[in-house]
């Protein structure tokens, strides 16, 4: 079993083949992968549903990253991909199923890379057969056929060698066409928010030749990260956090702090040469319905602007507005009291009592960087919570995928991204939970050493840990860094319990513990995204949109009905001309690239049908 999140659940795999495609023992992965795609092929190019059906084994999925549905989907089982095929073979045309590299496995379970076309577009496949029949297919998008990325052998050249009178430099009109973008020209694209996500979707919009101006509030880019505590460095490693296109040094540490990052972050907008508007709030944004257009208000360095795209993406942060919970007297509390989103970190808090509710990522950090102040910190916890060492994590979950090794071993980010998106939704906590029970047995001392001092500990409703909370809720874990041990040492104190009041001088539970307290640190998560779409558009337009982030998994935070994609992230939502784009880094990356191949396309007018827009799920 390998140890990456692409692990197989050993119960997912089809238990009979057909006898017409069961591939015999001894052919080799490759052998019977271009078999197959032989066939898809010849099957799609006649148009023969059936034929491409029968290469399915009857537990099959099929995901697909806008080459088939111009939408992010995910189809379960045969009758599903019966039907999408149904509505979109005719117009997406595919043809060239070609093994990019030798198959790997053996003839009974064979995975393999595939590149393939579309009328429109050339794409790239992950396929995973058992006994000859398809289980998992990805399938994505790549580039525009005529709408290609200006790279490689395509790229400008930069300088015309012709010596004429009254040449311009690159910097000229590099000024040039920033101060016409926005005033006598307009933007095709606005996107608001130009933290990481913003960032990297807009440096794929340039190299896709889309005008798209970021709008950020802050002054520089990378004070997104700046602004937050002054302990704080990335949770992920190195190898899960590219940038698109441009990678960090080999040197760069594999946790690099948050100032690194914001350094990093504003020489990559100045180097991929972004209409960066910084110093800059969108205030408002209606849609011109008679010009199709967005009206989207904006102040820059104190005037208002007014920008008119064609296309709105909200890049505004995973999170909504920070989630401060309003207890009983808390207006009496003459102490300090914040958000983690406003604990700057640092400072001196010598002697002082110092009250964290919360106990997920930002609770334990501030915990941490409390007690490293001098200050005597007790932890509130309201609920269970999910931790996951840093360096088991990296072994076990990431390693191989996003790690020196799993470079060694040929899988580049490109490809990592690639077969983390592999496995759909619904198996992939199958094949998470295997990691976490390696994980409690590794860590099994570490573990009832937590539990020991009162912390309340799950891995998720299933078993299947972080990356599944994370996407389901966006919430619920600690990807520990060292605060565990604080807690277990008792040098930070844990109690469990819902806060029922707070006092001038206190913080009550509902079991009548009484804690202490001259600060008081809320970590109490954010609100949903749709909170920024009221306020920036209209609760209507929110609420037209509906929830994002989870996929309807059913479990604590992440309601029904099963959607299998993440809502309304990185494809269209049922307003039309408006985007939400965001995640961590990871995300940002890899799914900027389908976002921005979504928005050339309507850019040049191209036909993208949408294949089955999903409803909206709840309001705020
Ligand atoms: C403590 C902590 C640790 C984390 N660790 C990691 C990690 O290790 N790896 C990781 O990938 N992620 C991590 N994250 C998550 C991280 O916050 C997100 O991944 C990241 O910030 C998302 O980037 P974004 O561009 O989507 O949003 P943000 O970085 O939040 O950017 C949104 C931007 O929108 C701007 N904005 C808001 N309103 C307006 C307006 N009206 N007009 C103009 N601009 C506006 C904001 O100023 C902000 O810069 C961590 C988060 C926290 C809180």
């Amino acid at each position: 079993m390998p140890e990456s999140p692409t692990a197989a659940p050993e119960t997912a795999a089809p238990e009979t083949a057909s006898p017409k495609t069961a591939a015999p023992e001894t052919a080799s992965p490759t052998t019977v992968v271009e078999d197959w795609l032989a066939r898809f092929d010849t099957a799609l190019q006649s148009r023969d549903i059936d034929g491409a059906l029968a290469l399915f084994a009857d537990d099959c999925y099929w995901r697909d990253f806008v080459s088939f549905t111009w939408n992010l989907k995910t189809l379960e089982g045969k009758a599903d991909i019966r039907r999408m095929l149904d509505v979109t073979l005719d117009d997406v045309a595919p043809h060239s199923w070609t093994l990019s590299e030798p198959a790997t496995g053996d003839a009974a379970s064979a995975e393999a890379w595939v590149t393939f076309e579309t009328g429109q577009a050339r794409g790239y496949a992950h396929l995973r057969l058992n006994d000859g029949l398809c289980w998992t297919l990805l399938t994505t998008m790549q580039e525009l056929k005529g709408f290609e990325e200006k790279k490689g052998r395509n790229r400008d050249q930069g300088v015309s060698h012709e010596i004429t009178k009254g040449r311009t430099s690159w910097l000229e009109k590099k000024t040039a066409r920033e101060a016409s973008l926005g005033y006598e020209e307009q933007p095709y694209c606005v996107i608001v928010g130009g933290g990481q996500g913003g960032i990297g979707l807009a440096a794929r919009m340039r190299r896709l030749g889309v005008p798209t101006i970021v709008i950020e509030k802050n002054a520089k880019a990378g004070d997104s990260w700046r602004n937050r505590y002054k302990s704080l460095h990335l949770h992920d490693p190195v190898w899960y956090d590219h940038l698109p296109y441009l990678k960090f040094p080999e040197d760069w540490p594999v946790f690099a702090s948050k100032d690194k990052i914001g350094d990093w972050l504003e020489h990559y907008t100045s180097i991929m040469e972004l209409n960066y508007w910084s110093s800059t709030e969108c205030t408002k944004a209606t849609f011109d319905e008679a010009a199709g257009e967005w009206v989207v208000e904006v102040v820059r360095d104190g005037t208002p602007v007014t920008l008119r795209p064609k296309q709105l993406v909200f890049a505004l942060g995973v999170s909504g507005y920070p989630n401060t919970p309003v207890f009983e007297g808390a207006a009496s509390f003459l102490g300090e009291q914040h958000h983690s989103s406003k604990h700057a970190g640092g400072g001196d808090y010598a002697g002082k009592k110092a009250v964290v509710i919360g106990s997920n990522n930002s609770a334990h950090d501030i915990c941490a960087d409390l007690w490293e102040h001098g200050a005597e910190v007790t932890m509130v916890q309201r609920s269970s919570t999910h931790i996951a060492r840093s360096d088991a994590l990296m072994d076990l979950a990431l390693g191989g995928l996003y790690s020196e090794q799993a470079l060694a071993n040929g899988v580049t980010t490109e490809k990592a991204d690639l077969l983390f998106a592999s496995l759909p939704y619904r198996i992939l906590p199958a094949a998470q939970i295997s990691v976490y029970e390696q994980m409690a047995e590794r860590d099994a001392d570490f573990y009832s050493k937590l539990t020991a001092v009162g912390f309340d500990l799950d891995f998720g409703t299933d078993g299947s840990g972080l990356f599944l909370k994370y996407l389901r809720r966006g919430s619920g874990y600690y990807i520990d860094v060292g605060a565990s041990q604080l807690l277990i040492d008792g040098r930070v104190a844990v109690k469990a319990g819902q806060v029922e009041r707070i006092t001038p001088d206190s913080v009550v539970l509902a079991d009548g513990t009484e804690l202490e307290a001259d600060l008081i640190v809320y970590a109490t998560g954010y609100g949903s995204m749709n909170g920024w779409l009221a306020d920036l558009v209209s609760p209507e337009v929110a609420d037209q949109v509906g929830r994002c982030w989870g996929y309807g998994s059913d479990t604590p935070k992440d309601p029904g009905p099963w959607e299998g994609e993440l809502r309304n992230m990185w494809k269209p939502t049922n307003v039309p001309q408006l985007w939400i784009h965001g995640g961590n880094l990871h995300q940002s990356r890899h799914y900027s690239n389908y976002l921005a191949l979504q928005i050339k396309a309507r850019m040049e007018g191209l036909n993208t049908p949408v294949y089955e827009l999903q409803e909206s799920h709840y309001t705020r």
